[in-house]
Parts: C-alpha cells; sequence; structure tokens
C-alpha cells in the first residue's frame, strides 16, 4: 500500500474513534474473515451489578471468628485490591448495603478464575468453580443447583469459600452493550464468521449469545487466558484470518496471537497495550466502520 493510502486510513479511523497503531494494520483489517469476541467487558457493558448472595449452610453453623461477617463483606474484602468488573460489582454492593470491609491481605488474582486474600488468617477465595475445587473446596450438591438455575436465566455465578469451607454464592447480570446486537449483523453481512470466548460458563454464555444473533456452535466458554490465544493460533492454522476484542488481563495473550488485536478503551492497560487498534468510544459498532474503511482503502490499492 501506498503511504498516503495508510495516513489518509489512519486519519479517518480517528475521526470514527479508533485508535490504530501503525500503518500495517488497517491492511490487515482488510483481510479478516473471523471476528471473536470476549463476552464480560466486550458484548456485555462490563459494569455487572450483584442480584443475588446466597449463603451456604457453612457459614451461618461455621464457629470461625469469620462467621461474624456476611458472605458479601468477606468476597468484598478478598476482591478490594480487584479490578475486575465482578469485583467492582461486588464492592459497590458491599458499599450500597453500608458493610463495613473487613481488614485482608496478601492479595492474589489468577485470571480467569478469580481472586484470593487472607481475612484473620484464612485464605478468602471469589471465583469460578474449577479454581476452587483446585483448592480442595467441596462444593455442595444444593448450591450447586442454585448456581445452575441463575446461570440458566443468564447470570453469571462465583463461589466464595474461607478457609477450604464453601461460603457461598453471588450472582450478578450485566446488560449487553446497546450496539452489540446490531455490530453482530453488520459483521455477518460483511460476510465475517463472528464467534464469542469467555471465561464464564455455557449457560450464561448462550443467555448473551441468543440477545445478540450468534450462533451457540459459535461460543466457546470456560476458556482460561492461554485456551483463549490457543482459540485465535487454532483458527489461524486453518487458514483464518482472526480479530480478537477483549477488554481483560485474560484476553491479552489471544490479543497478542490475532492477526488483529482490538481493545475496548475502558479495558485494562494490558489488554490496551497487546492490542493494535483500541475502540475509543468503547462502540463495538465502530469496527464495523474499521473494516469498511480498510476494504475501501486497500482492495482499491490492491
Ligand atoms: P470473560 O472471559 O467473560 O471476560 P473472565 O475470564 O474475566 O470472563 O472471568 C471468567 C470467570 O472467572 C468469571 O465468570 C468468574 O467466575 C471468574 N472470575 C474472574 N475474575 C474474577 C474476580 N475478580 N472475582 C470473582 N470471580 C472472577
Ligand atoms: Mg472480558
Amino acid at each position: 500500500a501506498t503511504p498516503t493510502a495508510i495516513l489518509v486510513g489512519t486519519g479517518i479511523g480517528a475521526e470514527l474513534g479508533l485508535l490504530i497503531k501503525g500503518g500495517d494494520v488497517l491492511e490487515r483489517v482488510s483481510a479478516l474473515d473471523t471476528v471473536v469476541f470476549d463476552k464480560t467487558g466486550t458484548l456485555t457493558s462490563g459494569y455487572p451489578t450483584v442480584t443475588d448472595c446466597i449463603p451456604s449452610q457453612n457459614l451461618e453453623s461455621s464457629n470461625s471468628p469469620l462467621a461474624n461477617f456476611s458472605l458479601l463483606q468477606l468476597a468484598a474484602a478478598a476482591e478490594s485490591g480487584s479490578r475486575h468488573p465482578l469485583g467492582a460489582a461486588i464492592n459497590q454492593a458491599a458499599t450500597q448495603a453500608e458493610l463495613s470491609i473487613p481488614a485482608a491481605e496478601d492479595f492474589y488474582t489468577e485470571p480467569g478464575q478469580g481472586v484470593s486474600a487472607k481475612v484473620e488468617q484464612q485464605l478468602i477465595l471469589v471465583g469460578t468453580e474449577t479454581w476452587l475445587k483446585q483448592h480442595g473446596v467441596a462444593i455442595d450438591p444444593s448450591l450447586a443447583e442454585k448456581a445452575s438455575i441463575l446461570a440458566n436465566a443468564g447470570k453469571t455465578t462465583v463461589y466464595v469459600a474461607a478457609g477450604n469451607c464453601l461460603f457461598g454464592l453471588i450472582a450478578f447480570t450485566d446488560s449487553v452493550r446497546s450496539d452489540a446486537a446490531t455490530a453482530v449483523e453488520a459483521l455477518k453481512q460483511l460476510g465475517l464468521r463472528v464467534m464469542m470466548l469467555t471465561g464464564d460458563r455455557q449457560k450464561a454464555a448462550v443467555v448473551v449469545a441468543e440477545k445478540l444473533g450468534i450462533d451457540t456452535a459459535d461460543i466457546l466458554a470456560q476458556v482460561q487466558p492461554d485456551g483463549k490465544a490457543q482459540t485465535v493460533t487454532d483458527l489461524q492454522s486453518q487458514g483464518h484470518r482472526v480479530a480478537m476484542i477483549g477488554d481483560g488481563i485474560n484476553d491479552a495473550p489471544a490479543l497478542a496471537q490475532a492477526d488483529v488485536g482490538i481493545a475496548m478503551h475502558a479495558g485494562t492497560d494490558v489488554a490496551i497495550e497487546s492490542a493494535q487498534i483500541i475502540l475509543m468510544r468503547d462502540a463495538v459498532m465502530d469496527i464495523v466502520a474499521s473494516i469498511k474503511l480498510s476494504r475501501a482503502t486497500f482492495n482499491k490499492i490492491r
């Protein structure tokens, strides 16, 4: 491509709310055939709210010093350093309920799985069923049943454990972005395959996909950060040209692996650093504009 065409392309990009890093990016956009979206924070608003807090029997009957705290207090303590949307929602719910947050230390984040911290020397875990099981926490069937009912309703759920004992379950709703369905439809119209990748459960993912017109066959759920990058690699080795759109630390390896990595402006720093295009208005519809722009710029020159 000529340097003039690249300059014109990236200049218009800025007007469209796209920050495009580097002259060769738009050319790669023009060759895309597959668009892989992260769910939480990308297709959804990224501002989930807590809808349910369900303590397990353990919390009520426990004689541990932690039994003085509510489920939400313990979760908020572990999430107090978290920049994850679910952590923010837990903190907001605790603040709204005017709960005091117990002092915590030894904060740890496992991307795509959850967070941990210590309260009164006890390890608090907030995260997925898989991750808690890896820590030796038994998930009692009645709580698992409640989690699956909530997931069927499209809610995201996380478990809370303290000192290896399951303390309860917290559920969230997150609205889909107002332009997401229109963007999915427009991308399909342009001949692209639209996929959704998420660390969340399959059932929660299906509810969002159905609202957006993404085929169930094009959903990959409960995918870890390295699995997200591997999915992109697999598609590429089948000959596809892949864009990944994400917002989280968990998306960074996939954003870097993709032919074009696209990050939400509200996303985490590492996602923004790993991507070549930033959606400055957090409008997924602007991706459609970038594809039209790149095709108009490069298909002429070729
Ligand atoms: P997505 O891929 O949809 O953006 P993530 O990979 O960020 O989702 O998270 C996947 C799952 O990991 C969440 O649904 C949640 O169960 C768990 N998780 C991740 N981070 C946290 C956190 N800070 N607190 C609690 N759970 C978390
Ligand atoms: Mg995300």
